[in-house]
């Protein structure tokens, strides 16, 4: 029997996780990164940028509902959105589902994400890539939230892990940026890895932030092909109140835009703020 070919992450050395390609359906240096898009027959259609794993079709859905409804029912009445990266389009997806929103910006430093994403991962936009609320910037972006004038109630950092262009999505001055493009009651949160095997990342990202917001914490889900644990979400705003909500509370925000998803639910949201010690424990020897 023919051995199918096999494609290897190489986010950690020593041990990682494999995937069999049924089908690459597109590989190219796309100036900033190296981008690939293949079939597998068990996770669906996965895009990964120099050699991580960025989006599979099957589990994409667990990232995105965390990224999004958690920041956005938390907030209760958000209208303009901001996703630095995403340019998958499945944030997009996921914030357009807010009626409240009335403006979502995303900041991608990559077009050729998503054109090729457009093409070959179309379950993630949805079509959100022609919502009139929509507009796509090209840019890096710290030197979007360090310049522009706009403010929001909501920045969403979906980024890729702090390597090459990534990188500068996780300096002080992207978070500054991020708390000065913040209006009063805004929250930012951001992809800010496996704890468990990039715990350094969300210690650094907590003491960064701690300058400029009066409330850092994360919350967590497991994505499966995240490999490794539970993936944490960076947490800040200027209220600590925001990450405090009664089950009651965001279970009538929820119901009111008869949000149903297949991973978020109101239990979900608050139990998500629970975190592991060991994390609990670096993060305050960090202080
Ligand atoms: N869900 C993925 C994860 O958790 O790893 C991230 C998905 S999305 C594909 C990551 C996006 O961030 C990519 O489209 C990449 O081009 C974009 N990106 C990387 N560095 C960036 C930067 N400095 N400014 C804006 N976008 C950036």
């Amino acid at each position: 029997m023919s051995h199918p070919e096999t494609w290897h992450e190489t986010l950690h050395d020593h041990f990682g996780q494999y995937f069999t390609v049924d089908k690459v359906l597109y590989r190219e240096t796309t100036g900033q990164q190296d981008l690939v898009i293949f079939e597998n027959a068990a996770l669906g259609r996965v895009m990964a940028l120099d050699g991580v794993v960025q989006t599979t079709e099957r589990d994409e859905f667990i990232y995105h509902e965390m990224m999004a409804h958690v920041p956005l029912i938390a907030h209760g009445a958000a209208k303009k959105v901001l996703i630095i990266g995403g340019g998958d389009g499945g944030m997009l997806r996921e914030v357009s589902r807010h009626p409240g929103v009335e403006q979502i910006t995303m900041v991608e430093i990559d077009a050729g994400v998503v054109t090729f994403c457009k093409q070959y991962l179309p379950r993630h936009n949805a079509g959100a890539f022609d919502d009139p609320r929509f507009t796509l910037v090209i840019a890096d972006g710290v030197d979007f939230v360090c310049q522009s004038s706009d403010k929001f109630d909501v920045i969403i950092s979906d980024c890729t892990d702090p390597i090459g262009p990534g990188e500068s999505l996780f300096t002080s001055d992207f978070y500054q940026g991020c708390a000065r493009c913040l209006n009063e009651s805004g929250i930012f949160v951001a992809q800010n890895g496996v704890c468990f095997l990039q715990q350094d990342e969300a210690v650094n990202s907590h003491r960064k932030l701690g300058h400029y917001f009066s409330d850092v914490s994360f919350y967590q889900a497991a994505v499966p092909t995240y490999y490794g644990g539970i993936m944490t979400f960076a947490w800040a705003s200027q209220n600590p109140a925001l990450r405090q909500l009664d089950a009651g509370t965001l279970t009538a925000r929820i119901d009111q835009i008869g949000l149903t998803c297949r991973y978020y639910n109101a239990a979900i949201h608050n139990g998500s703020f629970a975190l592991p010690q060991y994390l609990l424990n670096a993060l305050s020897a960090s202080r």
